[in-house]
């Protein structure tokens, strides 16, 4: 049904071409999903008409009303998901996946099943509360209860935004991460200095509880706005606590200046976010295609920005994850690597072809 030999947006290499195929393939890290929302996809279900959405709160409500319309287990659209994203590179990822009374623990023991159905793939599981934590009684509780039924990382959302309690918010998802030993990830639509204020006080909460290097916060909508006075301290501080920022280089959302946050040392890697759910039509799964809507989006001209695009996409990713064999460069012989029909990464970064061959611990996936 979907096209595994080029990326759902890529375009076929053509004799003659600029992206005609190399005569030696392009070997390069395996790709690192750090964000993706794979119990929400409708990846393997027939097409989903989108409700329009005004806000936060309108995409949410659309969330819930599409839990009743799936065809497809989560489990089966999962595995579908994971298996084209696995195929196109992917050798890891972040999968946030929705936890409350809605859905009990049911959403994360089926991406838990998919996942164990390709060994090859390492996915990292957020019990993410999007529905509210606070907000929403019973979150926390299943939330604790999903790090024993297959989730591994605490999540948290927009403290201030959603939940308009931000110390109540980050006391009970640090809480939770320090008494199970888990990372935490917490994802932050909310913008301006207020956005700024909850990342500066989650990068303190951090370095008090010694958990630098084990913080992510996606999106951080507010370090996109070099207008707010307080953005350099703020990065500053990000950088200081080694939180991680992960952007999804989405159509209509802000997506951080690369060179900005390189330059005061911030942590970036990149993912899907949701992948052709009720939330929004687009996405492929892939990180060839991210990386390039990662360049596309930060209007990146040179070959060095579009090999910071890839990097982010494929090593930054690694690190974030904690991923050995992805972290370094891959050579011909390495193990775990991926082949491409392009000469350079900037090229490969614009062309978006989908890998000739992955290999990982030194088995063909494709
Ligand atoms: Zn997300």
């Amino acid at each position: 049904m979907f096209n595994d030999e080029h990326t759902e947006i890529g375009i076929e290499a053509e004799e003659g071409s600029p992206m005609a195929a190399a005569p030696t393939p392009l070997i390069t890290a395996g790709l690192v999903d750090a964000h993706i929302h794979p119990d929400k996809s409708s990846w393997s279900d027939p097409w989903m008409k989108r409700r329009p959405a005004a806000d936060l709160a309108d995409l949410i409500g659309n969330n819930i009303k599409a839990l009743s319309e799936y065809t497809h287990s989560v489990e089966e659209r999962a595995f579908a998901l994971l298996s084209h994203a696995h195929r196109n590179g992917t050798l890891a990822m972040r999968a946030h996946v929705d936890i409350g009374p809605e859905v009990g623990l049911a959403n994360i023991e089926g991406v838990r099943a998919a996942a164990e159905r390709i060994p090859s793939l390492d996915v990292q599981i957020v019990c993410f509360p999007q529905f509210g934590l606070l907000t929403n009684p019973g979150t926390a509780d299943l939330m604790a209860a999903s790090l024993h039924a297959g989730a591994d990382i605490v999540g948290g959302i927009d403290p201030v935004g959603l939940e308009n309690d931000l110390h109540g918010h980050l006391d009970t998802v640090f809480g939770m991460a320090q008494a199970a030993g888990r990372d935490l990830d917490i994802h932050l639509h909310d913008g301006g200095e207020q956005g700024l204020a909850e990342i500066r006080e989650i990068a303190a909460r951090t370095e008090a509880a010694g958990m630098q290097g084990h913080v992510t916060i996606p999106h951080a909508f507010a370090l996109c706005d070099d207008s707010l006075p307080s953005l350099r301290e703020t990065l500053d501080a990000v950088a200081d606590a080694q939180v991680w920022i992960a952007t999804c280089a989405l159509g209509p959302d802000p997506v951080p200046d690369l060179a900005l946050l390189e330059a005061h040392g911030v942590q970036v890697a990149a993912g899907s976010d949701g992948v052709r759910d009720s939330w929004s039509p687009f996405g492929t799964g892939s990180m060839v295609d991210r990386a390039h809507l990662l360049g596309y989006r930060t209007g990146a001209i040179t070959d060095s920005d579009l090999e910071r695009c890839w990097r982010i996409a494929s090593l930054e990713g690694a690190r974030m994850l904690g991923i050995a064999d992805i972290a370094s460069d891959a050579t011909a012989t390495s193990p775990t690597r991926l082949e491409f029909g392009a000469p350079t990464i900037a090229q490969l970064v614009v062309d978006r072809p989908a890998p000739a061959r992955v290999v990982r611990h030194g088995h063909d996936i494709r």
